[in-house]
């Protein structure tokens, strides 16, 4: 075929999109990027409901925080954003707290006011028990930091709903950002730019594949035979999509959680008063509420109405959508077997949080292909370095 891509992109999330950008514009390659669902971008697609006019996250809300330049001055050719703020609350035993733990938290749950240094104090007694060195589990770690009262109230039934797991049998680092402010500051997020996309995420992602170079071909899966057959050691690929799927699964499967999420449109303007309320009690079978109005306050929205999603954590079956990269230890030795069958995959490049098996914010996964644009394929195309495989260091 004479009209054959100079590269082609597996997948449209924000990993495939900024390479299929980058090659684009900067080195005026064709691109053709496959997509096996129905639209591209991602999990941060979205849709405006047409009966309510909310913007709805079609994979769980995804709110945008960077403190990376590059990435902020990168994103901002293609959207502009709101002057949002995320902010989280938690519903324990009938009462709902300001998260994450603060001093507004602080004195409701423990029914008085304190003062930054009596609060400081407090949990420094609290957490007394347990030395944050000696920790050897997420449930040791969190008591070491924050005391054993908060733990069993915010973390313990939340972790547990969200993980499927006891938190005596997780690893004490997923814990090691759990933030005590002892101020009132209630922001979720420390990066320096936070915001949402003004028009929302798929005019965004769009105009990131908006280019006379880039053709975006959806419904087709770059692992169906023939698909493949036309691309595969024809053409250089950025492949995002799963790392096992890519080798058949040869290592075995990588494991993941998956969140099911119950849409509602519910007959209220406002259902919760805020974008998200963990529910923090373990009998409460889902873990966390959604409320998209609220994310865009700025909005006109048709009033009597609001459109409200429960978010349920479990395990992912093959054909589930895989979320969070569980990473147990056999994970994690299968995964080093697929590292070296990647490396040795001759004219394909693996990036992306699927491609990788790593949990990857929208501005981690932006940076890092930003980084494997300039660092193996700029090199390539421009240059006519080797195509180096090698993984990618998120
Ligand atoms: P993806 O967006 O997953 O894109 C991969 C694409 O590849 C998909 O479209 C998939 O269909 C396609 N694909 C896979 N296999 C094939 C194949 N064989 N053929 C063709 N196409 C294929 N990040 C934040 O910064 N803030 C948040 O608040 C936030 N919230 C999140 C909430 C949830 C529930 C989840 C799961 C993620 C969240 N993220 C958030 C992370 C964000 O979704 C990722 O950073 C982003 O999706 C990474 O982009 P990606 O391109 O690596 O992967
Ligand atoms: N977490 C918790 N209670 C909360 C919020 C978070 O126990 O109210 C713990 C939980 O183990 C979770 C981790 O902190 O997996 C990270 O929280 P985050 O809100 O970042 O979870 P995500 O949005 O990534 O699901």
């Amino acid at each position: 075929q004479t009209d054959r891509p100079d590269l082609v992109v597996v997948g449209s999330g924000f990993f495939g999109l900024t390479i299929a950008e980058r090659c684009a514009t900067e080195l005026d390659l064709k691109v053709l990027i496959l997509e096996r669902r129905y639209h591209l971008g991602g999990n941060a697609y979205s849709e405006f409901d047409p009966e309510t006019g909310i913007e709805v996250h079609k994979y769980g809300t995804h709110l945008f925080h960077t403190s990376n330049e590059k990435v902020w001055d990168y994103v901002n050719r293609f959207t502009t954003f709101t002057n949002y703020q995320h902010k989280v609350f938690g519903k324990f035993e009938g009462q709902v707290y300001s998260l994450p733990m603060n001093l507004a938290l602080i004195n409701s749950f423990f029914g008085k006011s304190h003062t930054p240094d009596e609060a400081r104090a407090l949990i420094a007694e609290q957490s007394s028990e347990i030395d944050t060195k000696d920790a050897k589990n997420l449930e040791e770690k969190a008591i070491s930091l924050i005391g054993r009262p908060l733990y069993e109230a915010f973390i313990k039934g939340y972790t547990a709903k969200q993980w499927q797991t006891d938190p005596t049998e997780l690893s004490a680092d997923i814990i090691t950002r759990l933030p005590v402010r002892y101020n009132f500051d209630n922001r979720y997020f420390n990066d320096k730019y936070e915001g949402l996309p003004t028009d929302g995420y798929t005019a965004w992602l769009e105009r990131m594949a908006d280019h006379p170079n880039i053709e975006v071909r959806l419904d087709t899966d770059f692992l169906d035979e023939d698909v493949s057959a036309e691309f595969k050691g024809k053409v250089p690929i950025v492949y995002t999509g799963p790392v096992d799927e890519y080798f058949d699964n040869v290592e075995g499967r990588l494991s993941w959680r998956t969140v099911d999420l119950e849409v509602e449109t519910v007959d209220v303007d406002d259902y919760q008063g805020t974008g998200v309320v963990n529910a923090n009690d373990p009998d409460v079978p889902f873990t966390r509420v959604l409320e998209f109005k609220h994310l865009h306050p700025e909005r006109t929205y048709l009033p009597g109405k609001s459109i409200v999603v429960h978010e349920f954590s479990r395990f992912a079956e093959p054909e589930d959508e895989p979320y969070y990269p569980i990473n147990t230890a056999d994970d994690r030795e299968k995964l080093l077997k697929y590292r070296d069958l990647a490396e040795k995959e001759p004219m394909v490049l693996f990036g992306g949080r699927l491609g990788t098996y790593k949990y990857l914010d929208m501005h981690m996964a932006i940076a890092s292909a930003l980084s494997m644009y300039e660092n193996k394929l700029k090199p390539h195309f421009a240059d006519g370095a080797e195509l180096k495989s090698g993984g990618v260091d998120a």
